[in-house]
Protein backbone atom coordinates (compact mmCIF):
# COMPACT_ATOMS: atom_id res chain seq x y z
CA UNK A 1 0.00 0.00 0.00
CA UNK A 2 0.83 3.62 -1.01
CA UNK A 3 1.31 5.58 2.20
CA UNK A 4 2.70 9.05 3.11
CA UNK A 5 5.64 8.14 4.61
CA UNK A 6 6.58 6.05 1.76
CA UNK A 7 7.16 8.58 -0.55
CA UNK A 8 8.03 11.35 1.35
CA UNK A 9 11.97 11.76 2.98
CA UNK A 10 12.46 13.50 6.22
CA UNK A 11 12.34 17.15 5.60
CA UNK A 12 9.09 16.28 2.97
CA UNK A 13 7.57 14.27 5.96
CA UNK A 14 8.63 16.85 8.69
CA UNK A 15 6.55 19.66 6.00
CA UNK A 16 3.40 17.58 5.74
CA UNK A 17 3.47 16.88 9.29
CA UNK A 18 3.34 20.12 10.16
CA UNK A 19 0.15 21.30 7.49
CA UNK A 20 -1.71 18.11 8.43
CA UNK A 21 -2.27 19.26 12.48
CA UNK A 22 -3.82 22.35 11.02
CA UNK A 23 -7.45 21.45 10.54
CA UNK A 24 -8.82 24.29 8.85
CA UNK A 25 -12.25 25.00 9.00
CA UNK A 26 -13.31 28.24 6.43
CA UNK A 27 -16.70 29.94 6.13
CA UNK A 28 -16.96 33.80 3.96
CA UNK A 29 -18.59 36.43 5.53
CA UNK A 30 -20.59 39.36 3.26
CA UNK A 31 -19.61 42.09 5.74
CA UNK A 32 -21.45 44.86 4.04
CA UNK A 33 -23.37 45.49 0.68
CA UNK A 34 -21.76 48.82 0.26
CA UNK A 35 -18.67 49.27 -1.47
CA UNK A 36 -16.67 52.95 -2.42
CA UNK A 37 -15.95 51.55 -5.95
CA UNK A 38 -17.83 49.58 -8.53
CA UNK A 39 -15.51 47.42 -11.25
CA UNK A 40 -16.61 46.84 -14.06
CA UNK A 41 -16.42 42.26 -13.63
CA UNK A 42 -17.00 42.83 -9.96
CA UNK A 43 -18.85 38.99 -8.87
CA UNK A 44 -20.59 40.45 -5.83
CA UNK A 45 -22.23 43.51 -7.78
CA UNK A 46 -22.84 42.36 -10.90
CA UNK A 47 -24.55 38.99 -10.02
CA UNK A 48 -27.28 40.52 -7.88
CA UNK A 49 -25.49 39.14 -4.57
CA UNK A 50 -25.45 42.95 -3.27
CA UNK A 51 -29.56 42.94 -3.26
CA UNK A 52 -30.12 39.21 -1.68
CA UNK A 53 -30.41 40.28 1.67
CA UNK A 54 -30.73 43.38 4.22
CA UNK A 55 -27.74 44.48 5.96
CA UNK A 56 -28.07 43.69 9.92
CA UNK A 57 -26.85 46.75 11.09
CA UNK A 58 -27.04 45.56 14.74
CA UNK A 59 -23.63 45.02 16.04
CA UNK A 60 -25.09 42.52 18.63
CA UNK A 61 -26.80 41.07 16.12
CA UNK A 62 -23.16 39.85 14.61
CA UNK A 63 -21.10 38.80 17.63
CA UNK A 64 -23.79 36.34 18.38
CA UNK A 65 -23.87 35.35 15.13
CA UNK A 66 -20.13 34.81 15.32
CA UNK A 67 -19.74 33.38 18.67
CA UNK A 68 -22.22 30.57 17.21
CA UNK A 69 -20.02 30.38 13.62
CA UNK A 70 -17.35 29.63 16.38
CA UNK A 71 -19.49 27.18 18.12
CA UNK A 72 -20.06 25.48 14.56
CA UNK A 73 -16.13 24.53 14.21
CA UNK A 74 -15.41 27.57 11.71
CA UNK A 75 -11.46 28.49 12.60
CA UNK A 76 -11.00 30.76 9.81
CA UNK A 77 -13.17 33.66 9.19
CA UNK A 78 -12.38 35.39 5.67
CA UNK A 79 -14.25 38.69 5.19
CA UNK A 80 -14.89 39.91 1.73
CA UNK A 81 -18.22 42.40 0.69
CA UNK A 82 -18.45 44.89 -0.25
CA UNK A 83 -16.33 46.60 1.63
CA UNK A 84 -15.43 45.02 4.72
CA UNK A 85 -12.99 48.22 5.71
CA UNK A 86 -16.56 50.67 5.74
CA UNK A 87 -18.13 48.47 8.69
CA UNK A 88 -14.88 48.10 11.17
CA UNK A 89 -16.81 47.85 13.92
CA UNK A 90 -18.21 44.53 12.45
CA UNK A 91 -14.41 43.44 11.64
CA UNK A 92 -13.35 43.72 15.00
CA UNK A 93 -16.56 41.97 16.59
CA UNK A 94 -14.82 39.30 13.98
CA UNK A 95 -11.21 39.46 14.60
CA UNK A 96 -11.65 39.41 18.27
CA UNK A 97 -12.97 35.90 18.27
CA UNK A 98 -11.43 34.16 15.69
CA UNK A 99 -8.15 34.07 13.24
CA UNK A 100 -9.62 36.74 10.80
CA UNK A 101 -8.85 37.11 7.11
CA UNK A 102 -10.23 40.70 5.64
CA UNK A 103 -10.03 41.06 1.93
CA UNK A 104 -10.01 44.92 0.86
CA UNK A 105 -9.37 47.14 -2.05
CA UNK A 106 -6.93 48.71 0.28
CA UNK A 107 -8.16 52.33 0.00
CA UNK A 108 -9.50 52.63 3.42
CA UNK A 109 -6.01 51.93 5.50
CA UNK A 110 -6.95 48.95 8.14
CA UNK A 111 -6.06 50.65 11.48
CA UNK A 112 -3.21 48.28 13.10
CA UNK A 113 -3.49 49.74 16.65
CA UNK A 114 -7.39 48.47 16.18
CA UNK A 115 -5.88 45.03 14.49
CA UNK A 116 -2.03 44.22 15.14
CA UNK A 117 -2.28 41.44 13.84
CA UNK A 118 -5.13 40.76 11.38
CA UNK A 119 -4.55 39.29 7.96
CA UNK A 120 -5.08 41.62 5.25
CA UNK A 121 -5.75 40.55 1.28
CA UNK A 122 -5.83 43.88 -1.05
CA UNK A 123 -7.21 43.26 -4.48
CA UNK A 124 -5.21 44.52 -7.47
CA UNK A 125 -6.36 43.86 -10.98
CA UNK A 126 -3.57 44.71 -13.44
CA UNK A 127 -1.41 47.21 -14.13
CA UNK A 128 -2.32 51.16 -13.88
CA UNK A 129 -4.36 51.46 -17.14
CA UNK A 130 -6.38 47.83 -15.99
CA UNK A 131 -7.27 49.26 -13.15
CA UNK A 132 -7.88 52.52 -14.60
CA UNK A 133 -10.13 51.05 -16.87
CA UNK A 134 -11.95 48.07 -14.34
CA UNK A 135 -12.04 49.87 -11.67
CA UNK A 136 -12.38 53.63 -12.22
CA UNK A 137 -8.91 54.60 -10.45
CA UNK A 138 -5.43 53.36 -9.98
CA UNK A 139 -5.87 51.70 -6.35
CA UNK A 140 -2.52 50.76 -6.09
CA UNK A 141 -1.06 54.10 -6.12
CA UNK A 142 -3.73 54.81 -2.89
CA UNK A 143 -3.26 50.79 -1.35
CA UNK A 144 0.55 50.88 -1.73
CA UNK A 145 0.73 53.61 0.80
CA UNK A 146 -1.48 52.48 3.33
CA UNK A 147 0.26 49.29 3.46
CA UNK A 148 3.70 50.00 2.43
CA UNK A 149 6.18 47.04 4.58
CA UNK A 150 3.15 45.93 6.65
CA UNK A 151 3.90 42.45 7.43
CA UNK A 152 0.38 41.04 7.97
CA UNK A 153 -0.50 41.96 4.38
CA UNK A 154 -0.73 40.24 0.68
CA UNK A 155 -1.47 41.99 -2.36
CA UNK A 156 -4.11 39.55 -4.27
CA UNK A 157 -3.23 40.22 -8.03
CA UNK A 158 -5.82 38.90 -10.29
CA UNK A 159 -4.01 38.73 -13.47
CA UNK A 160 -5.95 40.08 -17.03
CA UNK A 161 -5.12 38.65 -20.39
CA UNK A 162 -3.64 42.09 -20.77
CA UNK A 163 -0.67 41.66 -18.45
CA UNK A 164 0.85 38.43 -20.36
CA UNK A 165 4.71 39.75 -20.61
CA UNK A 166 3.84 42.50 -18.20
CA UNK A 167 3.56 40.79 -14.53
CA UNK A 168 7.54 41.47 -13.36
CA UNK A 169 7.09 44.94 -13.26
CA UNK A 170 3.84 44.63 -11.06
CA UNK A 171 5.66 41.83 -8.94
CA UNK A 172 8.74 44.14 -8.27
CA UNK A 173 6.54 47.66 -7.36
CA UNK A 174 5.04 45.48 -5.03
CA UNK A 175 8.34 43.70 -3.96
CA UNK A 176 9.29 47.44 -3.67
CA UNK A 177 7.02 48.34 -0.56
CA UNK A 178 8.01 45.38 1.02
CA UNK A 179 4.30 43.33 0.67
CA UNK A 180 3.94 39.74 -0.39
CA UNK A 181 1.51 38.74 -3.10
CA UNK A 182 -0.15 35.91 -4.28
CA UNK A 183 -1.48 35.59 -8.25
CA UNK A 184 -5.32 34.75 -9.59
CA UNK A 185 -6.72 35.18 -13.06
CA UNK A 186 -9.68 37.37 -14.05
CA UNK A 187 -12.93 35.54 -14.53
CA UNK A 188 -14.30 38.47 -16.41
CA UNK A 189 -18.43 38.19 -15.05
CA UNK A 190 -19.27 41.29 -17.26
CA UNK A 191 -18.03 40.03 -20.37
CA UNK A 192 -15.32 42.96 -20.65
CA UNK A 193 -14.47 43.98 -24.09
CA UNK A 194 -10.47 42.27 -24.27
CA UNK A 195 -10.46 40.76 -20.90
CA UNK A 196 -11.97 37.29 -21.48
CA UNK A 197 -9.17 34.59 -21.94
CA UNK A 198 -7.89 32.93 -25.61
CA UNK A 199 -6.96 30.06 -26.81
CA UNK A 200 -3.08 29.94 -25.78
CA UNK A 201 -2.96 32.84 -23.28
CA UNK A 202 -3.64 30.27 -20.25
CA UNK A 203 -0.54 28.05 -21.20
CA UNK A 204 1.83 31.10 -21.79
CA UNK A 205 0.80 33.30 -18.67
CA UNK A 206 0.93 29.48 -16.46
CA UNK A 207 4.78 30.04 -17.68
CA UNK A 208 4.75 33.63 -16.71
CA UNK A 209 3.87 32.83 -13.31
CA UNK A 210 6.26 30.22 -12.52
CA UNK A 211 8.98 33.01 -13.94
CA UNK A 212 7.54 34.93 -11.24
CA UNK A 213 8.02 32.50 -8.68
CA UNK A 214 11.10 31.11 -9.62
CA UNK A 215 12.69 35.12 -9.19
CA UNK A 216 10.82 36.27 -6.51
CA UNK A 217 10.46 33.60 -3.95
CA UNK A 218 10.62 36.13 -1.19
CA UNK A 219 7.76 37.90 -2.69
CA UNK A 220 5.91 35.83 -4.35
CA UNK A 221 3.33 33.20 -2.48
CA UNK A 222 2.52 30.64 -5.07
CA UNK A 223 3.40 27.15 -6.01
CA UNK A 224 4.08 25.98 -9.53
CA UNK A 225 1.36 23.45 -9.13
CA UNK A 226 -1.63 25.42 -8.63
CA UNK A 227 0.15 27.73 -11.62
CA UNK A 228 -0.80 24.37 -13.49
CA UNK A 229 -3.88 23.78 -12.00
CA UNK A 230 -5.94 27.15 -12.19
CA UNK A 231 -4.50 28.00 -15.80
CA UNK A 232 -5.28 24.29 -17.34
CA UNK A 233 -8.71 23.54 -14.89
CA UNK A 234 -7.57 20.36 -14.86
CA UNK A 235 -5.95 17.95 -11.90
CA UNK A 236 -5.14 14.37 -12.19
CA UNK A 237 -6.81 14.27 -15.35
CA UNK A 238 -10.14 15.64 -13.59
CA UNK A 239 -11.78 19.22 -14.68
CA UNK A 240 -13.15 21.80 -12.60
CA UNK A 241 -16.61 22.73 -12.68
CA UNK A 242 -19.66 22.08 -11.01
CA UNK A 243 -19.34 18.80 -9.96
CA UNK A 244 -15.87 19.03 -8.49
CA UNK A 245 -15.80 22.62 -6.83
CA UNK A 246 -15.13 22.18 -3.05
CA UNK A 247 -16.45 26.05 -2.14
CA UNK A 248 -19.93 25.15 -2.33
CA UNK A 249 -21.84 25.96 0.75
CA UNK A 250 -23.04 23.09 2.43
CA UNK A 251 -27.14 23.84 1.73
CA UNK A 252 -26.72 24.74 -1.63
CA UNK A 253 -24.77 21.29 -2.14
CA UNK A 254 -27.04 18.94 -3.60
CA UNK A 255 -24.18 16.64 -5.76
CA UNK A 256 -24.71 13.27 -6.29
CA UNK A 257 -22.15 11.61 -5.94
CA UNK A 258 -20.66 14.65 -3.78
CA UNK A 259 -17.28 15.39 -4.48
CA UNK A 260 -14.39 16.44 -1.72
CA UNK A 261 -15.48 19.61 -0.57
CA UNK A 262 -14.68 22.00 2.20
CA UNK A 263 -16.52 21.03 5.84
CA UNK A 264 -19.15 22.98 6.97
CA UNK A 265 -18.39 25.59 4.29
CA UNK A 266 -20.51 28.23 4.24
CA UNK A 267 -20.93 31.89 2.47
CA UNK A 268 -22.94 34.03 4.61
CA UNK A 269 -24.72 37.27 3.46
CA UNK A 270 -25.00 40.02 5.25
CA UNK A 271 -27.89 39.66 6.70
CA UNK A 272 -26.57 36.55 8.67
CA UNK A 273 -29.41 34.29 8.01
CA UNK A 274 -28.93 34.16 4.14
CA UNK A 275 -26.36 32.00 2.57
CA UNK A 276 -24.94 32.49 -1.49
CA UNK A 277 -24.20 29.30 -3.53
CA UNK A 278 -20.64 29.16 -3.23
CA UNK A 279 -17.27 31.39 -2.84
CA UNK A 280 -18.08 33.86 -5.48
CA UNK A 281 -20.37 34.59 -7.96
CA UNK A 282 -24.20 32.90 -7.52
CA UNK A 283 -24.64 33.58 -11.00
CA UNK A 284 -21.40 32.44 -12.23
CA UNK A 285 -20.98 29.66 -15.19
CA UNK A 286 -18.40 27.29 -13.10
CA UNK A 287 -16.75 26.36 -16.56
CA UNK A 288 -15.26 30.23 -16.53
CA UNK A 289 -14.42 30.12 -13.21
CA UNK A 290 -10.52 31.18 -12.30
CA UNK A 291 -11.33 31.78 -8.28
CA UNK A 292 -7.76 31.31 -7.20
CA UNK A 293 -9.17 30.20 -3.37
CA UNK A 294 -11.75 27.75 -5.11
CA UNK A 295 -9.12 25.92 -6.89
CA UNK A 296 -6.20 25.45 -3.89
CA UNK A 297 -8.94 24.40 -2.24
CA UNK A 298 -9.34 21.92 -4.71
CA UNK A 299 -6.18 20.52 -4.86
CA UNK A 300 -6.37 20.94 -1.07
CA UNK A 301 -9.55 18.55 0.08
CA UNK A 302 -8.11 15.68 -2.38
CA UNK A 303 -4.87 15.09 -0.69
CA UNK A 304 -5.83 11.13 -0.90
CA UNK A 305 -5.89 11.29 -4.94
CA UNK A 306 -2.37 12.65 -4.70
CA UNK A 307 -1.27 10.03 -2.51
CA UNK A 308 -0.07 8.17 -5.01
CA UNK A 309 3.74 9.47 -6.14
CA UNK A 310 6.16 11.50 -4.70
CA UNK A 311 5.51 13.88 -7.15
CA UNK A 312 1.64 14.46 -6.80
CA UNK A 313 2.16 14.53 -3.02
CA UNK A 314 4.61 17.16 -2.85
CA UNK A 315 2.64 19.02 -5.62
CA UNK A 316 -0.21 18.77 -2.96
CA UNK A 317 1.80 19.87 -0.22
CA UNK A 318 3.44 23.14 -1.28
CA UNK A 319 -0.19 24.04 -2.36
CA UNK A 320 -1.84 23.55 1.47
CA UNK A 321 1.71 25.53 2.64
CA UNK A 322 0.81 28.04 -0.11
CA UNK A 323 -2.71 28.46 1.32
CA UNK A 324 -1.30 28.26 5.23
CA UNK A 325 1.01 31.05 4.57
CA UNK A 326 -1.64 33.38 2.76
CA UNK A 327 -4.15 33.00 5.92
CA UNK A 328 -1.21 32.84 8.33
CA UNK A 329 -1.09 29.44 9.35
CA UNK A 330 2.27 28.76 9.11
CA UNK A 331 5.11 31.99 8.53
CA UNK A 332 5.79 33.06 4.79
S1 LIG B 1 -13.62 46.68 -4.65
FE1 LIG B 1 -14.22 44.51 -4.57
S2 LIG B 1 -16.34 44.52 -3.77
FE2 LIG B 1 -15.86 46.63 -4.43
S3 LIG B 1 -16.66 46.74 -6.50
FE3 LIG B 1 -14.49 46.19 -6.64
S4 LIG B 1 -14.44 43.94 -6.71
FE4 LIG B 1 -16.46 44.56 -5.99
S1 LIG C 1 -18.66 29.67 -9.72
FE1 LIG C 1 -16.63 28.79 -9.17
S2 LIG C 1 -16.61 28.76 -6.92
FE2 LIG C 1 -18.76 29.00 -7.57
S3 LIG C 1 -19.62 26.90 -7.63
FE3 LIG C 1 -18.89 27.42 -9.69
S4 LIG C 1 -16.82 26.62 -9.76
FE4 LIG C 1 -17.38 26.77 -7.60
Amino acid sequence: MITVSSLLDNEWYERYRKISKLNIRSSIYDVTNRCNLRCRGCFFFSSGEHKAAKEEMDILKWERFIEKEKDRGVNLAILIGGEPTLCLDRVEAFYKRLPTFCATNGLIKVPRDRFPDMMVGISLWGDEQDEKLLRGQDCFAISSKNYEGDEYTYYLYTITPRQLGKTERIIKKIRDIGVKVHMQLLSNDESVDGFSWRDGELVDICAEMDEMLDHYPDTVISSRYYHKVITSGNMLDRDFGWLECPSVTETFDNRNPKPKRLIHFIRWASDLKTMHRCCTSETRDCTTCKDGAAYMSWVMVNKKAHIRTAEDLKNWIEVYEMFAKLYRFIPW
